[in-house]
């Protein structure tokens, strides 16, 4: 697709400008979404080469960073609109010379040229109105572009000069924390004021912002996100958590002091790689191993890493008090406590780390919101600024009831419906399952939205496990879930067994990408489809018990068998061989299946089995005398 070259316009894009990636977002009426490139690629890394033969944009030039180190610039975000002067004061420690240029403001001297902080910025922006424009198959010429909550004026005018450099009006400044806000469509449902606290601990920064969000007075009036204060750390982040990560792996291969500062680039970076990969997996699991290959005579060639998350969260705990310090500061700013904060939000990457999210739930005794990627979600919140401003909002789903049911797939494909659809928010409801194989440790809990019976027939919000549940027979875990919509729309569904106390949730928000046509639709279906779903969900079930009274006959018909009258023996296995036949048949083709005999057949085989569980719970007793209940 090529853009259309007419003088149109074209739609507002929301864009992201970010010190590491940049994205471009786009909200019509299936709500926000990410522009990607044509590969795939979400986000931008907000790096620029200068090649003597032209400019290289994102993944490529950071890739080629440490090759190229002379000609790349990277963080320029970190120098725009601020004077030479000012960033040495600060210490900025940048791999390039920042020298002063016209004014005293800070320019980057690379090999052979010196560019200003507004030309960096332009080629990344560029780069997005063209992959927007790629994507929208239109041309884009304005843009809502976020910019940190502290940017001064000269900042927000360096921003806006470089966007006019990349051919782009940028028609409105957001501040980061009001669009991360935005994204959530906070304060959108709410006729009363609401205070949220906006917690962004990213790679190389941390932000923490107070905002307050006033309903419109009037109707054509637009809600007010007002900064109460912000306050943040500028050399606190994700690389710090990488670094100790670092300094364990080096304890632990018995390098010292010394020999650290003779260790090759390429060692280092490898080391560096490691650590993040490290991390990355500490986020999910309790404990990670690695075999890292090196190639630095100051390092033993291979090494095994060993880290729990334990001992993870306490390296990173005193940083983590920093950040919290810094949230009680902001607070005592805006003269507020917690109490009356009504919603944080999450952003950055180093906030998917779970001692991250129960920190900030602990000072602020609320669980966060986490729905969306942290990565995404001040970008997502340009986009929806974008297109408050283009006045098209008035077909998004905003409703204060759940459009469509939510519910959980059970074992064999059906869906277990927790939320019907119209209740009205905020609501919550739970539900007690249990595992269907022995020994099970781990359960896949996939949340489904719509009106159908079957799995395939819904659409998937999202997936988590619950896991490292001890081992137990099918049947003995009590795992309860729990469904929480709250007044926001968002859906935390949270899964806990009780006899371990294992627990894990998630996140999300139903109604992103959903239109008014799609609910009515989805609506419509179920009721076509409502005898031959209901069917389905019926025999999936007679299925799954089925296969478990099989087996338990089986086991105990195996180890009874000679104790039981022939005749009986003979029946029994008839019946166990008409349940097994009805089972594969309705795995081939539920239709073919008739629900009402299938049921009679399995009733039969309960019934007839009773002897066999007295005969069983006998041999039990004479084999343990302790074990009869
Ligand atoms: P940002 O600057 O917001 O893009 O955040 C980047 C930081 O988030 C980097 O330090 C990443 O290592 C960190 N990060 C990304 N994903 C994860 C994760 N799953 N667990 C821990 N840290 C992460």
């Amino acid at each position: 697709m090529t853009p259309d070259s007419n003088a149109s316009p074209g739609p507002i894009i929301g864009i992201d400008l970010g010190t590491t990636n940049s994205l471009a977002s786009i909200c019509d009426e299936r709500g926000p979404r990410v522009l990607a490139s044509r590969d795939g690629s979400r986000l931008l890394p907000s790096v620029v080469r200068y090649d003597p033969d032209g400019v290289v944009v994102g993944e490529a030039a950071r890739a080629g960073a440490i090759r190229h180190a002379t000609r790349t610039v990277s963080s320029a975000k970190r120098l725009l609109g601020r004077s030479a002067a000012e960033c040495m004061r600060n210490g900025l420690q940048l791999p390039y010379q920042v020298v002063a240029g016209p004014r005293g403001l800070a320019c980057i001297k690379l090999e052979d040229q010196t560019v200003t902080p507004q030309e960096v910025g332009a080629h990344v922006l560029a780069a997005l109105r063209t992959r927007a424009e790629e994507s929208l198959g239109q041309t884009v010429t304005r843009a809502v572009v976020t910019v940190p909550a502290y940017f001064d004026d000269a900042q927000r005018t360096a921003t806006r000069d470089a966007g006019r450099l990349a051919g782009l009006d940028v028609v409105r400044m957001v501040n980061e924390p009001t669009a991360a806000a935005l994204a959530y469509g906070l304060g959108e449902r709410s006729a009363e004021e609401r205070t949220v606290v906006v917690y962004d601990l990213g790679g190389g920064t941390f932000d923490v912002s107070v905002l307050r969000m006033s309903p419109p007075e009037e109707e054509d009036e637009e809600t007010l996100y007002e900064v109460l204060a912000t306050a943040g750390d500028t050399r606190l982040g994700g690389d710090d958590f990488d670094q100790l990560l670092m300094n364990r792996i080096l304890d632990d291969a018995g390098v010292d002091q010394d020999a650290r500062e003779g260790l090759s680039l390429e060692a280092l970076q490898a080391l560096r790689r490691c650590a993040e990969q490290m991390k990355f997996e500490l986020s999910n699991r309790d404990q990670v191993s690695l075999d890292l290959q090196l190639e630095d005579r100051l390092l033993p060639r291979s090494l095994r890493v060993e880290v729990t998350r334990s001992s993870f969260e306490g390296m990173i705990q005193p940083l983590l008090e920093r950040t919290i310090k810094a949230c009680a500061a902001v607070l005592a700013d805006a003269k507020l406590q917690t109490s009356d904060i009504d919603r944080v939000v999450l952003v950055g990457g180093s906030t998917r780390i779970p001692a991250v999210r129960d920190a900030v739930e602990t000072f602020f005794d609320c669980p966060p919101y986490t729905a969306l990627d942290p990565d995404e979600v001040v970008g997502l919140g340009a986009g929806v600024q974008a297109s408050i401003l283009e006045g098209n909002r008035s077909d998004m789903l905003l409703l204060d009831v759940i459009p469509l049911s939510l519910g959980i797939e059970t074992v064999g494909g059906a869906v277990a419906k927790l939320l019907t659809r119209n209740s009205s928010i905020p609501v919550r409801a739970s539900e007690r399952f249990s595992t269907s194989i022995d020994g099970q440790t781990s359960v896949k809990i996939h949340v489904l939205q719509g009106e159908r019976e079957l799995v395939d027939d819904c659409r998937s919000l999202g997936i988590f496990h619950l896991t490292e549940i001890p081992p137990m027979p099918a049947g003995i875990p009590r795992i309860e879930v729990e469904f929480i919509v709250d007044a926001d729309g968002v859906l935390s569904v949270h899964a806990v067994e009780r006899r371990s106390g294992r627990q894990a949730s998630i996140q999300v928000v139903p109604s992103f990408g959903l239109t008014p046509e799609e609910v009515d639709r989805i609506e419509s279906d179920s009721f076509t489809h409502a005898r031959a779903d209901m069917h389905a969900h019926r025999v999936i079930d007679l299925r799954v018990n089925a296969a478990l009274d099989v087996k338990w006959i089986s086991e105990a018909l195996e180890r009874v068998r000679d104790e039981l009258d022939p005749t009986y023996v003979q029946s029994l296995t008839g019946l166990l061989d008409d349940v097994r036949a009805q089972i594969r048949l309705s795995g081939e083709d539920v239709t073919r299946i008739d629900a009402d005999a299938f049921h009679a057949s399995k009733e039969l085989l309960d019934k007839e089995s009773i002897r066999l569980h007295e005969a069983a719970i006998a041999a039990s007793l004479r084999e343990d005398p302790g074990s009869g209940s």
